[in-house]
Parts: C-alpha cells; sequence; structure tokens
C-alpha cells in the first residue's frame, strides 16, 4: 500500500486572462481533480464548473464592500489546505507570477514544507493586446517590450516605480493595474521624456466577451478612457503596435460582440451553450437557476437500474437521464452488454449523444425533441417492432417535469415502469455574482434552455431587467414562459443548443 502523504500538493494555477479557453490542459485538468480551490474575482466563473462534485471552494477575492483577504491570510490559508486536501489548487488571474504575488505564496508553502507547484498561465500582458488587435512585438515596429504596473504612485518617495526608465526604454509598454492613476501616470511618463504623441491603447476585460477597447495617443489616453468609461481590469499598451489594433482587432468584428447574453443552465450543463455563444463574441453570463441533485428515493432508483436489463424498451428523456442511469449502472455492473437487448429510444441530440458515448444506438427519436412527438414517432414506428403493447418500458426521467411519455405509452397498453433517476432543485448560490451583475447592470438576452430553468428562474424572484430579450429552446418552455406573461423574442427552430444560437444569431441580423 502506498503511504499517505501527511500533507497534500499545492498548486498555484494560472487561470489565463479570462476567456476559460485560454486556460492550459494542465490547468484544465488539476481542477478537475482539486478537493479544494481557492479563487478570486480574475478566474473565469466558468473554471468552478470544472471541479468535481464535493470540491470546496474558498473564495478569497474582493466582494462589493469588502477588501480582499489580506496576503498573509492567503498564504495561511494555503498551507492549512495542505494539511486538509491531498490537491489544492489555488487558482490565479494570468500567469500566478506576473504581478499576482504568486511567489509570495509559493515560498510561504515552501517555508511551511508544503509540497507546490506552478503551472504557468496565460498572462494579460501579452493576450490582453492581441486579442484586441495589438502585437506586443512586430518587425519593423519593435524589437523589445516592457511591462510595469501602474499600481504605484510614482509621485511619493517609497515608490520603487522607475518612470525615467520607462519613459527612456524602446520598444513596446505595456502597464497592469494601471487605470486607477492613468493620467497621473501618463503625466509622469511625458514629463520623464515619453513621447505624447506615441500611440496608446487601453483594453478592458480583454479576451472576454465583455472586452472594450480604446485608442488614442499617450497624451489623450486618459480622456478618451473617461470618455469611453472605461475602467479595471485594463491593460493599456504604449508604442507604434497599438495602432494595429484599428486592422487586427478581430474580436470585436465577432457577430455578437458586445452582446451579455445570460445562460440559466445548471453549472455543469452550461458549458456547451456558452461556449458557442462565447465564440460568436457575445459576454456570457452563466446564472444556474437550477442544481441537478440525487432523486429523493435513491433505493428505487438503484433497484430501477438493476432490474433494467429486463425491459423490453429503455427510453430517455434528458441527457441527465442518460448520466445518472449509466454511473448507476456501470456500479453494479461491469459490461455495456449486461444491459440486455432493449431497444432505446431518446428525446433530443444531447441525450443520443450520452448514449453514443456509452456505445448505444438509438432505435427511436423523434426530429422534434418533445414527448408527444416521441410518442408520434412510437406510432409511425410501430409497424418496424409490432407496436409497444404488452412491451415491458423502463421509462427513465427526473422527479418533476411532464408525464407524457407515462401516460401515453400506458394508453397504448405499454406495461411502464419509472426509474427517476435525478431531482431538480433550486440554485439559490450566486457563486459567480452573475445575478447580482443581472440585476443591477442588465443584460441583452436571457436563454432558457428548459421548462424548468423558467420556472425556477421565476421561483428565485429575479427581475427580467428592462430590455433584455427572451430566448426558448422550443415551444414547451415558450408555454411555461406564457405562464409567467412572457414571450420569447426568438426560438430555437429544431429545440436544440446549436438551434438556439442559430436563432439568436438571427435575430441579431
Ligand atoms: N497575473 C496577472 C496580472 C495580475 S495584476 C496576469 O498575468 O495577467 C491584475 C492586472 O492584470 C489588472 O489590473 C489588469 O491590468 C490586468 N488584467 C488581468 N486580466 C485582464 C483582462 N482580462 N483584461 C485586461 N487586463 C487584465
Amino acid at each position: 500500500m502506498k503511504k499517505k502523504p501527511s500533507l497534500g500538493s499545492v498548486y498555484l494555477v494560472g487561470a489565463g486572462p479570462g476567456d476559460p479557453g485560454l486556460m492550459t490542459l494542465k490547468g484544465r485538468r488539476l481542477i478537475e481533480e482539486a478537493d479544494c480551490l481557492v479563487y478570486d474575482a480574475l478566474g473565469a466563473p466558468a473554471m468552478l464548473g470544472w471541479a468535481k462534485p464535493g470540491c470546496e471552494k474558498i473564495y478569497v477575492g474582493k466582494r462589493s464592500g469588502n477588501h480582499a483577504l489580506p496576503q498573509e491570510d492567503i498564504n495561511a490559508l494555503l498551507v492549512s489546505c495542505a494539511a486538509k486536501y491531498a490537491c489544492t489548487v489555488r487558482l490565479k488571474g494570468g500567469d500566478p507570477y506576473v504581478f499576482g504575488r504568486g511567489g509570495e505564496e509559493a515560498l510561504a508553502l515552501h517555508a511551511a514544507g508544503v509540497p507546490f507547484e506552478v503551472v504557468p498561465g496565460v498572462t494579460s500582458a501579452i493576450a490582453g493586446p492581441a486579442c484586441a488587435g495589438i502585437p506586443v512585438t512586430h518587425r519593423g515596429l519593435c524589437t523589445q517590450f516592457t511591462v510595469f504596473t501602474g499600481h504605484e504612485d510614482a509621485a511619493k518617495p517609497e515608490s520603487t516605480l522607475d518612470i525615467p526608465g520607462i519613459a527612456a526604454a524602446k520598444g513596446t509598454k505595456v502597464m497592469l493595474m494601471g487605470m486607477g492613476r492613468l493620467r497621473a501616470t501618463m503625466e509622469a511618463l511625458i514629463a520623464a521624456g515619453q513621447g505624447g504623441n506615441a500611440p496608446a491603447a487601453a483594453v478592458q476585460w480583454a479576451t472576454t466577451g465583455r472586452q472594450r477597447r480604446v485608442n488614442a495617443t499617450v497624451a489623450t489616453l486618459a480622456d478618451a478612457v473617461d470618455a469611453a468609461g472605461l475602467g479595471s481590469p485594463a491593460v493599456v499598451v504604449i508604442g507604434e503596435v497599438a495602432a494595429l489594433a484599428e486592422q487586427l482587432d478581430f474580436r470585436s468584428r465577432l457577430p455578437l460582440a458586445g452582446k451579455r447574453i445570460v445562460v440559466t443552465r445548471t453549472r455543469e450543463q452550461a458549458g456547451v451553450l456558452s461556449e458557442a455563444l462565447a465564440a460568436q463574441g457575445a459576454e456570457v453570463d452563466e446564472l444556474p437557476t437550477i442544481r441537478i441533485t440525487d432523486p429523493t428515493d435513491r433505493h428505487d432508483f438503484a433497484s430501477a437500474v438493476v432490474d433494467a436489463p429486463h425491459y423490453d424498451w429503455l427510453v430517455f428523456t434528458s441527457p441527465n437521464g442518460v448520466k445518472r442511469f449509466f454511473r448507476a449502472f456501470f456500479a453494479v455492473y461491469e459490461d455495456i452488454r449486461e444491459l440486455g437487448g432493449a431497444r432505446i429510444a431518446a428525446i433530443g441530440a444531447g441525450t443520443a449523444a450520452e448514449l453514443k458515448a456509452v456505445g448505444l444506438m438509438v432505435d427511436v427519436m423523434p426530429a422534434k425533441a418533445v414527448a408527444e412527438e416521441l410518442i408520434a414517432e412510437f406510432d409511425r414506428k410501430a409497424d418496424d417492432f409490432g407496436g409497444v403493447a404488452n412491451s415491458t418500458v423502463l421509462w427513465v426521467h427526473s422527479e418533476k417535469g411532464r408525464r407524457v411519455v407515462y401516460d401515453e405509452l400506458m394508453k397504448r397498453q405499454a406495461i411502464v415502469d419509472e426509474c427517476i433517476a435525478y431531482n431538480t432543485v433550486p440554485e439559490t448560490e450566486d457563486l459567480s455574482g452573475a445575478r447580482a451583475r443581472l440585476e443591477s447592470e442588465g443584460a441583452d438576452i436571457i436563454t432558457f434552455t428548459s421548462s424548468s430553468t423558467v420556472r425556477h428562474f421565476m421561483e428565485l424572484g429575479i427581475k427580467l431587467p428592462e430590455g433584455c430579450r427572451i430566448a426558448s429552446i422550443g415551444p414547451v418552455t415558450t408555454a411555461t414562459l406564457a405562464e409567467y406573461g412572457l414571450k420569447p423574442d426568438m426560438e430555437s427552430a429544431d429545440h436544440t443548443i446549436p438551434g438556439l444560437v442559430e436563432a439568436i444569431l438571427k435575430a441579431k441580423s
């Protein structure tokens, strides 16, 4: 037997500049394995969803009105996590060692004898300008670049900022943490010999859907930033390369650039929709209104799964049902063949995809992902398999939800048993602050991907902000919206996630 070390490992992981797609593969794997995640504001909320169930998540950043945990306390916390958890991930925005105080955390871990590793990240100092169309080096324009912090007050005697050195430096200059003192720092640089007419740019929330860029000169940047209302976090770039943004800023040309879209699916499921919208340039806020839990009667669920090999038909009505069913199935059986020769029916491409992942093809699936259509498909295909009368059917579904499948198959003389695989409960936590943001800043579009997301959104008592348009995945969800007096502005034609994205793109153009 391996000896369990008394102290777990701590990984200082660079979370990249904001776009979760810019996280490293190693960083993502560590988040998935982590028993404890320590994070602050600049880590993308989507990354929290990568953690396994039961992972302890500790927020150490600033909350409106509250200060961030002091650095010494974070250091001590990391050391104490190592005593409690085998794998702790400390997520840090960008690269952990670029103005992230990652070095101090590593030194504290080293001093306490805690095994640690650093996983470098994509730094905003380079990726921020890049995603706004500014290469930090460019042949013929510059041969070096300097990165400096604008956090310090250059006029104060204790400042270690080398303003004359920066002003005299050749090539591109990149300033982080400089928005609070932007005007003073630009003035100090000019006073120290920096050319006031040199191109300059500020990029806020770079690499994310909230990205905004302002181009000006060193002398005019502070005014331009004020006029545009840009704030932190932003990178400031000084140098000839800043002018290339006009040609190279690909992000601002994406179809959903500048649109804030709210995704109301569960944290585990939001990813596919969020990524598809983000790829079109949208700023996506995940506001999960429901959470998937075990069914109330776990014993019933387990025995239904054990008995599954005895049925003629297995009917799956959601991806969650498939996932939960086979998690339980493979806890009991080792081989998919032990499921026997049952025919399989499914609603929705996502459900079929989950089935395919365990090696099962679907026999009956309607083109439209609604229960009525599944029944119609059963009727249409009745000749192929002799109808469902007297067949035994196991219906895998959630605790709440419609009973069309059960009622209609019973009407057709099938012998239907239920396998309640999961329950959906309201998500009351606002871990990422998405709910607060929706209420205070509004959004352009809110998406609903099921009736239960609508109901739970309403149950949470969240007010739809003024001017926010509604996108629905299909007629059932639309009907549920109507119960609350709401009418969607766009609806997916084929009731799928790609269809929903298409509807949003179409409504935009
Ligand atoms: N370790 C981080 C930097 C931490 S200091 C890194 O390597 O990126 C925090 C500063 O980083 C912010 O004040 C801002 O200047 C910059 N920053 C971080 N994320 C940013 C983003 N998405 N867009 C623009 N600037 C960002």
